[in-house]
């Protein structure tokens, strides 16, 4: 198995898929799907889904999840193996965020199909645009899906975390309007708009705000030479709670402090709240946390229930009404090009999707 793993990990990520580039990979993708036996739809945005065992084998249907996509620079990716670990080159991401993910659900569906019993009813959903703003779960026709609960592999976390709770996550915007003038010929008839940004800016928490709760603002744009008062200034930040009322009000408390400081200099500030996604808190005793467990304790290891500040397509499918945890694939640095997969990982997680195939 682990030589098939490390193959298939191989191929996939050396195909370029950074987000919005995944019409290869998701044919690909598709095409080992239905050599395994499933019945595969692409949708229009590129999210490729299969089925099997419907109307054959017994049992509640589930989704196994993973993404196609990889931020940058996830293009012309080299893996090098050494010591059990898989590396980039150096010069790119590695995509075992999500490949990890992907060749694991494959690897899991391909030996459970071999089997006389073969595959019971699964749905498979792989996601493009992950990586920008959950974008493929967005457009995912959730009324074609016949499961209420998934299992997303795409955890940066070892094999045998289950992150159940994610929180609620509300951009922001402000445009701060001044007046333009010259710095130094008629300053007084300006009206700095950095001025009154920065205001705001430093009145508002950053980081961790309580326990669930943290705040950034992450994008300062504005400005055009150091002889013109700033007449236009952008900022962009965002506030994750696992409590959403609080994440929400925050957003709002925020937009309102940026507003009142930059009236206090003359500018005016229009801020848009924006919730980006919806948070989720899974009970640890909910059957699809319970079924997980199991199957982890099945492959030799024990369930770690985690909660993450992080968001993933199991905002988007938790609040369609399908309980999704997401999974521990056992990447790790990712988003970096010190992004590493350790080969034993893969097998486990490959290993713990055959054995969620195979519990009853
Ligand atoms: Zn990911």
């Amino acid at each position: 198995m682990e030589k098939a793993l490390i193959d298939e990990f191989v191929e996939l990520v050396s195909i370029d898929a950074e987000s919005g580039d995944e019409a290869r990979i998701g044919q690909v993708v598709a095409d080992k799907l239905r050599a395994i036996g499933l019945d595969v739809t692409v949708d229009a945005a590129g999210n490729v889904v299969g089925r099997a065992g419907a109307g054959t084998a017994k049992g509640e249907p589930f989704i196994l999840c993973a993404h196609l996509d990889r931020v940058k620079p996830g293009k012309g990716i080299r893996p090098v193996i050494k010591d059990g670990i898989i590396r980039s080159s150096g010069d790119t991401i590695l995509a075992a965020d999500d490949i990890a993910g992907v060749v694991a659900i494959l690897a899991g569906l391909r030996s459970v199909a071999a089997t006389c019993s073969g595959l019971p009813p699964v749905e498979t959903v792989f996601t493009v645009s992950e990586e920008v703003r959950l974008g493929g779960a967005r457009q995912l026709d959730y009324s074609s899906l016949k499961s209420k609960s998934a299992y997303i592999f795409d955890a940066s976390r070892p094999v045998g975390v289950v992150v159940t709770s994610s929180p609620t996550h509300v951009g922001f915007e402000a445009q701060v309007t001044g007046r333009a003038a010259h710095a130094a010929v008629n300053p007084q008839d300006g009206v700095s708009a950095i001025q009154a940004a920065a205001r705001g800016v430093v009145r508002l928490p950053f980081g961790w705000v309580d326990d669930h709760t943290t705040a950034n603002v992450g994008v300062v744009t504005g400005g055009t030479a150091t002889n013109v008062v700033c007449d236009r200034v952008t900022l962009r930040g965002e506030v994750r709670s696992l409590n959403a009322a609080r994440a929400v009000k925050l957003a709002q408390d925020f937009a309102q402090v940026i507003s009142v400081e930059a009236a206090t200099v003359g500018a005016e500030a229009e801020v848009t709240c924006d919730v980006h996604y919806h948070g989720y808190v899974i009970p640890s005793d909910a059957p699809v946390v319970q079924k997980v467990a199991k199957a982890i304790e099945a492959i030799g290891r024990s369930a770690v229930i985690e909660s993450t500040m992080g968001g993933s397509d199991g905002n988007v499918f938790n609040a369609n009404g399908i309980t999704s945890v997401v999974l521990g694939t056992g990447c790790e640095s990712v988003h970096s090009t010190r992004e590493s997969m350790p080969v034993s990982e893969l097998v486990a997680a490959a290993k713990l999707v055959e054995a969620l195939l195979t519990l009853n």
